[in-house]
């Protein structure tokens, strides 16, 4: 792939839309290619940008009955009968109505709710880190290396355990940014797959069983535990992160 090529597929590809050899050859092509690489991190940090701000805006009601006025049909009064009047009237309060409802509707399905922006800021903190080859800021499977590294970091201490006999070795722990504050980020890897799972603190979060999602070919898992917050993310299945999932609840109740 050249760089045309990966300048056009830019966004098909960012958006997990281009099929699995394109995608092979797109990664192989971004290991390599510095300026493409960086296109594709700014493209990232926009739409998370863009994500995090907009906002839900509804019709203000005055504006809304204006609307509904300006959208009926206009005839005179005079022409048509009391009853036909009355029919042209329901209708182009009808169509006024189904106007206005459509834009809510189309508002309201454009922009994202707040958990699937912060789904959004996970995957692109996962990619940013698989490219930048960045995954551990303190690389060691030994949690007595990694835990101490977090102290005076953070003002919350992460459980950090390694799951080697698991099949889930650590490979160290780094500081990312997510959610408007700096949090902890520990990465694991799983056969050839990698998983990052960011921990912050939540007083207001209810112990849940993981809420699964998938992004950008990514698949996501989240779920709180002893007033914890837990983001997971990787290309292995669903079910190998819910496997990993259990192994952090476990041994967060030793
Ligand atoms: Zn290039």
């Amino acid at each position: 792939m050249d760089c045309t090529e990966a300048k056009n597929y830019l966004s098909a590809y960012i958006d997990g839309e281009t099929d699995p050899s394109l995608s092979a050859r797109y990664a192989q092509h971004l290991t390599a290619c510095s300026e493409c690489r960086h296109a594709c991190e700014e493209l990232l940090q926009l739409r998370a940008t863009l994500k995090s701000t907009a906002r839900v805006h509804t019709l203000p009601v005055q504006l809304r009955m204006q609307l509904q006025r300006e959208l009926a049909p206009k005839k005179p009064e005079s022409s048509v009968s009391k009853s036909g009047f009355r029919t042209w009237l329901n209708a182009g309060l009808l169509s006024a109505c189904s106007a206005a409802l459509a834009m809510t509707l189309t508002l309201a399905l454009t922009l994202p709710g707040k958990s699937e922006v912060l789904d959004q800021e996970i995957v692109a903190s996962h990619y940013r880190s698989l490219l930048a080859n960045h995954l551990a800021d303190v690389a060691s499977s030994d949690h007595h290396t990694v835990k101490p590294w977090f102290t005076g970091k953070l003002d919350y201490a992460p459980a950090v355990n390694d799951f080697s006999a698991d099949g889930f070795p650590l490979i160290g722990g780094r500081l990312d940014y997510v959610d408007k504050r700096t949090v902890a980020a520990l990465a694991y890897r799983h056969n050839n797959h990698l998983i990052n799972v960011f921990m912050w603190p939540d007083s207001t979060a209810k112990a849940t069983t993981g809420t699964a999602a998938t992004l950008q070919g990514f698949n996501l898992l989240q779920w709180n535990d002893a007033g914890m917050s837990y983001h997971a993310v990787s290309d292995m299945s669903a079910a190998e992160l819910e496997k990993l999932r259990g192994l952090l609840l476990a041994a967060a109740q030793k």
